[in-house]
């Protein structure tokens, strides 16, 4: 048993984790291996050993001579196997005696997490019998459009001969239910050179205890040996409920409460569910048209300004909100000149941190992020209004996503990157002196500092951690330059030039 949490049950969270004793943000409070780790219920073909997307052609494992995989030189060898010997044994015989072709595993990918499951249960009763535990909605699920969905895959476990006496169609409805409440998206392995991924879904069977809350007291991730690691985000006292977001924080309630219904099947009465304001973000909020200042949030039919108290009809505001919508769908989100002209358009219908206008400022900021990056001379201008978007989706952050947050760490990482260009292009054009100069960059260190605090938790073969290693160089070369621009400004009369730092000197400080 884990000294960092216990499981407790109640009525409204059913079993749930609290803190066994008080505990630090950062602090790793469990990791997890997969009870079942595969494809979505509507993939792709992928090979049943490495979930490698198969795009063009495949072969079939030379035991069992079903089972679809790697061509060529076969999985890569970094990859973890999923087609256990027991598994091949099981479609061995299949082949054998039911005459199985493998046309019939490959017209059942999306099944395939459910088969493998069901297999754990002679090869893992204990775990098997945690997983049949898990909560899974069933009877609001009976009947719905996705026990039909499912039929395929009670047909198809039904016709590999898997159910034993007794057993019927609603044990597998039900795994494919426990599933899909249960499960975390993972992203499965990269095709070699080409990068990209299936994203996967694995249950993990201590992590998906943890309650859910819209504003999560953890942070979790999961690497590139599927192992979920879950760690403290902020301090958590003994006996406070350890908490996940299941949704999206950067979403407005209503979307993330239909997330949680459709995906979990319950309604969330977090405080910021409960609070129209979203913790004071105005997250879902419209601008008052009466005051033109106050922010108006829905009460039911109403919409009521917080400020003047001015009503009006749901049918009014809902329709400017969901054109709002609308217009983001559609507009290129890839263009700086488009993203800007809807930021400018939708700012005089929504509040300022309007779920809507954060997700088009931050998809700016990764497009200026771009822009600065490829060109050789990016203007002033550029910068400047990265940094400005990057500053004004910090403060909804920490508000929402409080201590460690991979978006902020990221958000973080980005500011410093374009404060010490900045500064330098100004330097350089003689526009600010060598102090301001070393101020910039000291703000920029701040910056840099407390992404890395949030970086370091990440696992190093994730995107976060190559992340990571690259801000921590950044942050040796970085103090090495404000070593020497201070110098230099406490040296009378030399002119500094940041090229008098070599790479090679930032990378490889000489020891005195
Ligand atoms: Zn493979
Ligand atoms: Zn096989
Ligand atoms: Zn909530
Ligand atoms: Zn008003």
């Amino acid at each position: 048993m884990s000294t960092k949490y216990e499981v407790k049950t109640s009525n409204k969270l059913g079993r749930y984790l609290v803190a066994a004793k008080d505990l630090r943000a950062g602090e790793r409070i469990l990791s997890d291996q997969p009870f079942v780790l595969g494809p979505n219920s509507d993939t792709s073909l992928v090979c049943f050993n490495c979930y490698l997307p198969l795009i063009s052609k495949f072969v079939v494992c030379k035991n069992c001579g079903i089972a679809p995989i790697c061509p060529g030189d076969g999985c890569p060898e970094q990859f973890a196997k999923w087609h256990s010997r027991q598994e091949c044994d099981f479609f061995r015989n299949l082949k054998l005696n039911k005459g199985t072709s493998p046309m019939t595993m490959v017209q059942n990918v999306g099944s395939l997490l459910v088969l493998r499951a069901l297999l754990k249960q002679n090869d893992s009763p204990q775990e098997w019998k945690v997983f049949s535990e898990l909560e899974s909605h069933l009877d609001r699920r009976r009947d719905s459009s996705v026990w039909e969905y499912y039929d395929n895959t009670v047909k198809f476990i039904q016709s590999l001969g898997l159910l034993e006496n007794g057993q019927n169609q609603e044990l597998v409805q039900q795994i494919c239910a426990a599933i899909d409440v249960n499960s975390f998206e993972v992203r499965g392995p990269p095709i070699p050179a080409i990068g990209c991924a299936e994203v996967l879904r694995g249950v993990y069977l201590q992590a998906t205890l943890l309650a859910h809350d819209c504003v999560a007291n953890t942070h979790m991730s999961i690497n590139d040996n599927n192992v979920l690691v879950c760690h403290a985000s902020t301090d958590i006292k003994k006996g406070e409920p350890i908490y996940y977001n299941y949704t999206d924080a950067l979403k407005g309630t209503a979307i993330r409460q239909q997330h949680l219904m459709i995906g979990k099947y319950f309604k969330c009465t977090c405080s910021r569910c409960s609070d129209v304001t979203e913790m004071g973000t105005y997250m879902s909020s419209a601008v008052c048209p009466a005051c033109k200042t106050g922010y108006m949030s829905q009460h039911g039919e109403l919409w009521v300004c917080h400020s003047c108290k001015n009503e009006t009809e749901h049918s009014v505001v809902g329709h400017k909100v969901q054109c709002c919508s609308d217009k983001l769908e559609v507009i290129n989100k890839k263009d700086e000149k488009e993203l800007e002209e809807y930021i400018r358009y939708v700012s005089l219908v929504l509040a300022p941190n309007h779920y809507l206008l954060l997700d088009a400022k931050q998809r700016l900021a990764g497009v200026l992020r771009d822009i600065i990056n490829r060109e050789p001379r990016p203007t002033k201008k550029v910068m400047r209004r990265k940094m400005e978007l990057c500053k004004e989706l910090l403060p909804v952050l920490e508000t929402l996503s409080p201590g460690i947050c991979r978006i902020k760490a990221i958000t973080l990482y980005e500011l410093h990157a374009t404060i010490v260009q900045l500064a330098k292009k100004l330097f350089d054009a003689r526009e600010i002196t060598g102090a301001d100069f070393a101020d910039e960059l000291l703000c920029a260190e701040k910056h840099l500092k407390h992404a890395l605090e949030m970086l370091v938790i990440e696992p190093g073969n994730s995107p976060e951690g190559e992340l990571c290693a690259k801000a921590l160089e950044e942050y040796r070369a970085l103090k090495l330059t404000i070593a020497k621009v201070m110098d230099s400004v406490h040296a009378e009369g030399k002119v500094y030039k940041i090229e008098d730092v070599t790479e090679e000197e930032a990378l490889h400080p000489e020891i005195d």
